[in-house]
């Protein structure tokens, strides 16, 4: 691969796959194109996008190797991005139970509603993440999505059922008594979604500055590092960790066995799913 390739594609492979997933997103707020099933193509075609990148610019060229983990976070991607795709259904269904008025600013632009739903959606995230950190049930239920030796794309949706509806149950609870529009909510998901992928991409891409806005994987891999669990909770955004204080940035690579748990978790999808509950 030539130098200029190189550097061309670590610095804007991150910002034209989100740029572009704006203006799917757009589409689908527009009515141009159907929220289902372009969201989970969407999700689909960048997750494999960004598998066939790491073979070309991989961060750990031994985290492209199976540490028997692939089959079991394939089962879980399926099932979390069904989950995912499904909650602006879930939402759409339980607002024909309303029982108090709605409370949302319907009368202000789309930008600023989608602005709205994705600051409560990725606070919430990054509270309950903190909050999973910190409290030993919670926290074994999310020790799943730390359990692989290495970090690749697939982690973006290792993740326990039950962990994912303590991180986005609260925030999504809120916004649904709100009256938020289910598309939006849904549109911000499917953005996220993608955005996760590179998150826990191992692709060695460079953002510069947006590393302080954005929890891209420069800075989300320390968050996976042994002794660093504690740093980097941000879901979307790493600006909640700044002004938290719990931002934690290095110019240093991660090493390729400084990652997982010390704990012993297994390897089988089911067997992951009861191991919270085992004493
Ligand atoms: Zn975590």
């Amino acid at each position: 691969m030539s130098a200029f390739f190189k550097i061309s594609l670590q610095y804007l492979f991150y910002p034209l796959c989100m740029m572009f997933t704006v203006w799917i997103v757009m589409l689908v707020v527009s009515g141009q194109i159907p929220y289902w099933p372009s969201s989970i193509i969407l999700i689909l075609l960048s997750g494999l996008l960004i598998a066939l990148v790491e073979y070309y610019l991989p961060y750990q060229p031994k985290w492209l190797d199976t540490h028997q983990d692939f089959l079991t976070d394939i089962v879980h991607a399926v099932f979390n991005l069904f989950l995912i795709v499904s909650v602006a259904k879930m939402i759409e269904w339980l607002d024909l139970f309303r029982f108090i008025p709605r409370l949302w600013p319907d009368q202000i632009s789309v930008f600023w509603q989608i602005i709205i739903v994705a600051l409560i959606i990725d606070f919430g995230l990054w509270f309950m993440h903190y909050m999973s950190h910190k409290y030993r049930f919670l926290w074994k239920l999310h020790a799943i999505h730390h359990h692989s030796r290495r970090l690749y794309w697939l982690n973006a949706e290792k993740r326990h059922p039950l962990s994912a509806i303590v991180l986005a149950g609260p925030s999504l609870t809120v916004l649904a008594l709100f009256g938020a529009p289910s598309l939006l909510i849904g549109c911000w998901l499917m953005f996220m979604a993608v955005h996760l992928f590179f998150q826990h991409a191992n692709v060695d891409y460079r953002v510069g500055p947006l590393k302080y806005i954005f929890a891209v994987a420069e800075v989300h891999r320390s968050h996976h590092q042994h002794g660093l669990g504690r740093k980097n909770f941000g879901e979307v955004f790493i600006f909640w960790d700044i002004i938290f204080g719990s931002f934690f940035y290095e110019d240093k690579k991660v090493k390729h066995d400084q990652v997982g748990v010390r704990i012993q978790i297994p390897n089988q999808y089911l067997a992951q799913l009861r191991w919270p509950f085992k004493k």
